[in-house]
């Protein structure tokens, strides 16, 4: 059974749990933001009612929801999620743009880029220093040298770091240096690494699997929330399907859905989804309309020369003119761009 308590005092949490325990019951509670915070109880559970009922702002969630700690529950406000210190959040009244390259390839492609986004209004920079690669042959990413190449654009420009790991041994060192951890496409079902990354303290960003369902994506999120980490982000970046004319299928209607089930914020990948830069800002601009809370887009100083996801790299200027574009269509839908991030690191 879960319980939800509306309360920003740990010491109520705590008060609750062990009058629980008492009981005999075994309760494990997670913060799922500043204000709210469940309460996961093993045991016999039939004298939760009379506990609960002498408490105010404590209720019984949904039994039978398989994803009880990311689930919508009536009367609940959505989660925004902040990126790092720079005072960026998913999931607020606007719409956040995280922007980069598919890889972290030198240092000067990372730094001009991550400036030129700077200047365009992006909010976040992404950039793959490990990166998942169908075939084991080709560039697979600078590794610990990327995130360092990180770690300095974000000094230059101060836009927090969204970055891929895939591997568990690595959450630390990735937690070290970026301020969010994207965990990809192909691992959202590595629930080793969806463990891991729950147990820090760094939001992540949970891109859907190319083949997985609305449910299972969510489950993957539960997993993490399970852990402590109540800061995810989910991402909708094209699904497997018999189309061949994009790489992926946008699957335009889960934005819709994740956000009609869950509290969690969503943001919309168009260029996994699209995989041709002409697709890519109509598919972003279908994302924001279906109601996501950002977009997370490639763009690259020099996109034919992308060493990874080049056909659809946007250029600076592309980048810079889908910018107003986003912002239009969020005033549409009523969540406008965020209009410029706070200067955290130094001098853009
Ligand atoms: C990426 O973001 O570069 C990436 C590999 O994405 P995905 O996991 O969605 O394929
Ligand atoms: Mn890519």
């Amino acid at each position: 059974m879960i319980l939800h308590v509306e309360s920003d005092a740990d010491a109520d949490v705590l008060d609750l749990r062990e009058a629980i325990e008492r009981e005999g019951l075994r309760t494990r509670a997670v913060r799922t933001s500043r204000s709210e915070a469940v309460i996961r109880c093993i045991g016999d559970t039939s004298v939760i009612a009379e506990i609960v009922s002498t408490r105010t702002g404590v209720r019984v969630l949904d039994g039978d929801c398989p994803y009880p700690l990311v689930a919508a529950h009536p009367g609940q406000s959505r989660t925004a999620v902040r990126l790092g210190s720079s005072g960026v959040s998913v999931g607020g009244e606007s719409l956040a743009v995280i922007a980069g390259p598919c890889s972290v390839e030198n240092r000067r492609q990372i730094v001009d880029t991550a400036v030129g986004l700077r200047e365009a209004g992006a909010h976040a920079l992404r950039g793959g220093a490990y990166k998942p690669r169908t075939s084991p042959y080709p560039f697979q990413g600078l590794e610990e040298e990327g995130l360092e190449l990180l770690a300095e654009a974000r000094r230059v420009t101060g836009l927090p770091v969204v970055t891929e790991v895939m591997d568990t041994r690595l959450v630390g060192l990735v937690a070290e240096s970026a301020d969010v951890l994207q965990v990809g496409a192909r691992n959202m079902q590595n629930y080793p690494l969806l463990d891991e990354v729950g147990r820090v303290q760094r939001p992540v960003l949970l891109k859907r699997g190319p083949s997985a369902t609305v449910e299972e994506t969510l489950l993957a999120a539960e997993r993490i929330v399970l852990q402590g980490n109540a800061d995810v982000v989910l991402c909708e970046r094209g699904i497997r399907t018999y189309e061949t004319a994009t790489r992926n299928t946008l699957d335009v209607s889960a934005i819709a859905v994740l956000r009609e089930r869950s509290h969690l914020p969503v943001v919309v990948d168009p260029s996994h989804a699209a995989g041709r830069r002409s697709l890519v800002p109509t598919l972003a601009l279908a994302g924001v309309a279906a109601g996501a809370d950002g977009v997370i887009v490639e763009v690259h100083v020099s996109p034919d020369d992308a060493i990874t996801d080049a056909n659809q790299a946007l250029s600076l200027d592309d980048f810079a003119a889908l910018m107003p574009r986003i912002d239009r269509v969020g005033r549409a839908v009523g969540r406008p761009l965020l209009t410029r991030a706070p200067c955290v690191g130094g001098a853009a």
